[in-house]
């Protein structure tokens, strides 16, 4: 595949970075993932938004303005092939620099893009559900910004992997936060929550899609906590991500969520959701 560095397209296998980019060194940088559908990426603005204020919240500027950006996502997913399921990863890091912790004064950020297929969602995960486990909160207090260090999410990742679950779910203080890579929905008496923006939840673009299609549909999704103690009588969870858009979740730690069933709730914002995507694809 073709990737982008800093103003170049080249072979993936051709691309490269100084291994003084503090990207390397310190985690000191911001990322994006856009799904693309049918050639298009999906809420382009809404992502690029989001990097920026990243960025902002780190202290850097953007490397050019969105438009610029839009431009070169565009022209990396025409390099690549321009086809269906596809994702555009994203980096900026603060750049190259000799080792030391404050920010350098003479530094110019670094912009790596990368294209690659996304496996489709299994189909078995949508009919059946997943499951999840729940861990304590050991990430920072700014999940806000969508940060590249993620070693306590390859951590908790990889402890659900080893338990036979797909994702893990952040508890912090008694409350459930988002998944190690997706953001979560609880339905209590018929009606859905998600935890609101808050420093340990990333604002997550899926999130917000299924917040606004419940919204044109009068599905009962709100923005709310969720008590860690309540999860297990929760009659459906969902997890939502940019890749795996909503998934049901029917397995919490080792128990059943409801009847064990994916429920019905989730099969409406599951269809509104495909819609909007089959939308994208026939424009
Ligand atoms: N929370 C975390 C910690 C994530 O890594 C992700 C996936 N990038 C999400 C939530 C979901 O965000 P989005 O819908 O924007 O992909």
């Amino acid at each position: 595949s073709i990737a982008y560095v800093n103003g170049a397209f080249l072979p993936l296998g051709e691309a490269r970075v100084s291994i003084l980019d503090r990207g390397f060194q310190f985690a000191d940088g911001v990322y994006e993932v856009i799904p693309v559908y049918g050639g298009r990426p999906f809420r382009l603005d809404a992502h690029l938004r989001r990097l920026e204020r990243s960025l902002n919240e780190i202290r850097m500027s953007p490397p050019m303005d969105r438009e610029a950006l839009g431009e070169r996502i565009r022209e990396l997913i025409t390099r690549n092939g321009g086809s269906d399921c596809q994702q555009v990863y994203l980096q900026v890091t603060r750049g190259e620099a000799p080792r030391n912790h404050p920010f350098p004064r003479e530094v110019h950020p670094t912009v790596v893009m990368t294209c690659s297929p996304v496996p489709p969602v299994p189909a078995e995960w949508v009919q059946d559900g997943v499951s999840v486990i729940t861990a304590e909160d050991i990430r920072w207090a700014r999940c806000d910004i969508k940060s590249i260090a993620l070693l306590p999410n390859v951590m908790m990742r990889q402890k659900a992997a080893d338990a036979g679950a797909y994702e893990a779910l952040w508890v912090h203080e008694g409350a459930v936060q988002e998944g190690a890579a997706s953001n979560v929905f609880a339905v209590y008496g018929g009606q859905a929550v998600t935890p609101p923006d808050g420093p340990r939840v990333l604002p997550g673009i899926t999130r917000d899609v299924v917040l606004e299609l419940a919204e044109e549909r009068g599905l009962p999704v709100s923005t709310g906590s969720i008590a860690a103690s309540d999860l297990a009588r929760a009659e459906e969870i969902w997890l939502t991500s940019s890749t795996k858009e909503v998934l049901p979740v029917t397995r919490l730690d080792g128990e059943p969520v409801g009847d064990g069933r994916p429920g019905p709730l989730f099969r409406s914002v599951l269809d509104a959701y495909r819609a909007r995507i089959g939308e994208l694809r026939a424009r």
